[in-house]
């Protein structure tokens, strides 16, 4: 039996400037006006003199075919003909996610985990042997510890931001992906993503790579050598904690049809709507990102002078293990994610987390709402995580994670430093 997939008759959408517009190219701008120029070079309808600059939500779950023939002709040449297949809105925001991130194609998912799961389904079969740090996001974390071995997917940890040396020792002939997160989550130690493509290339493993903490505007992976750049959408992509989405962005034409096809049999779609949300928010990417990074930069150093706070994990920060490698590879600046440890524990901790009136109590990250969490007692608390098992991951008692916002960051200053005077020793 001949199986037949649609999706390698498939495409990824190109973006005007990708196909050249009047001699304009994406090396012809730069990095910031790349998502702002964007737009997917697909026709919204048939022929029409003009074009809306920003690209419509169609809520239609299918299209209206004028005869059967067109059912053919979309799949064969492309077009629109049913949403978990694509909509104009999706593929709008790929593009700009593309352009930014210069791959051979990206997809939408409707969360950073559904592009996780794809991916990592999309690269492995039963039998095979995956390679993954720890600590790691605890939703990847868990689909690694007890999810993929249900279907004979074996898994090893290597320590976050460790060299890569120790993926090496690990790889078996059956070793069919390396996984990594840098900026890791919550430690903020990195992988020199340019020796961890080296090694999946040189022995054909699949590499991977989850920039989330980062964004695509400060840490663009491919252009490093990997196979797979993942950033969850929900973050800093979108940048204002108003949506879920997920992206995958490919090395080849052939990665993308074989994600493409696993995306759409599992049904992790991103919706026309958030897609147009998530659009809107691309666009200022560049402009927020370096606020988030000059924010953060005044904050780790307010936060590494203060006596209170035992010791401050930023890659900008030159006190930090790897400040070179984040100065060869986090190009556009630092970040906004920062974490620290407050002395005292976890009271201190929960103190000041507890008494913050400009930045939230939140989890997440990514928004232009300063976020701030106290990791011990949330989301690697005792609900998640034994005590022994948390600071065998390098997480103290008095370890706090924060998403530094857009707000001024004098205000951000004021406002930790007065919750701060209310942590007592
Ligand atoms: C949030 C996050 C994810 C998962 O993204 P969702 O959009 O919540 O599914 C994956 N990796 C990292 C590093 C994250 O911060």
């Amino acid at each position: 039996m001949v199986i037949l997939v649609f999706s390698d008759y498939w495409h990824p959408s190109k973006s005007v400037l990708e196909s050249g517009v009047l001699g304009l190219s994406l090396d012809d701008v730069a990095l910031e006006t790349r998502p702002i120029l964007a737009r997917s070079d697909k026709p919204v309808t048939g022929v029409m003199k003009t074009q809306p600059l920003v690209p419509p939500i169609y809520h239609a779950s299918t299209y209206v075919l004028r005869n059967v023939e067109d059912y053919c002709d979309v799949i064969t040449q492309g077009g629109h003909l049913y949403s978990r297949m694509g909509n104009f809105t999706s593929d709008s925001a790929e593009c700009a996610i593309n352009a930014v991130e210069g791959g051979a194609g990206s997809l939408l998912f409707s969360s950073g985990m559904a592009a996780v799961s794809t991916a990592v389904l999309g690269c492995v079969n039963a039998g095979d042997h995956v390679i993954a740090p720890t600590p790691l996001y605890s939703g990847t974390f868990e689909l690694f510890k007890s999810i993929l071995p249900r279907f004979n997917i074996e898994i090893s940890h290597v320590e976050s931001g460790s060299s890569v040396e120790e993926y090496k020792k690990l790889v078996k002939s059956n070793t069919k992906l390396l996984y990594t997160e840098t900026p890791c989550n919550p430690d903020m130690s990195l992988t020199d993503i340019k020796a961890f493509a080296e090694l999946g290339n040189s022995l054909g493993i699949t590499t991977f790579v989850d920039g989330t903490f980062a964004s695509p505007y400060i840490q663009r992976s491919l252009q490093f050598g990997v196979d797979i750049s993942m950033h969850s959408c929900t973050k800093y992509v979108g940048g204002h904690s108003d949506l879920l989405a997920g992206c995958l962005t490919v090395k080849t034409p052939e990665m993308w049809q074989k994600l493409r096809h696993m995306q759409m049999m599992i049904g992790c779609v991103l919706s026309p709507h958030d897609s147009s949300l998530l659009l809107r928010g691309i666009r200022t990417l560049g402009i927020r990102m370096e606020k988030h990074c000059a924010n953060a930069m005044k904050i780790a150093e307010f936060l590494e002078k203060h006596p209170k706070i035992e010791r401050v994990m930023y890659p900008g920060l030159p006190s930090h293990p790897q400040h070179e490698l984040a100065k060869s590879q986090m190009l556009g600046g630092f970040g906004g994610m920062m974490s620290f440890d407050v002395k005292g524990g976890k009271r201190a901790g929960i103190t000041l987390v507890e008494n913050v009136r400009i930045i939230n109590l939140a989890v997440s990250l990514g928004g232009v709402q300063s976020l701030i969490e106290h990791t011990a007692s949330m989301t690697h608390g005792p609900l998640i995580v034994s005590d022994e098992d948390r600071r065998a991951q390098r997480i103290g008692d008095g370890h706090i994670r924060l998403s530094v916002g857009i707000e001024n960051a004098d205000d951000l200053i004021r406002d930790l430093s007065q919750a701060l005077d209310k942590v007592s020793l």
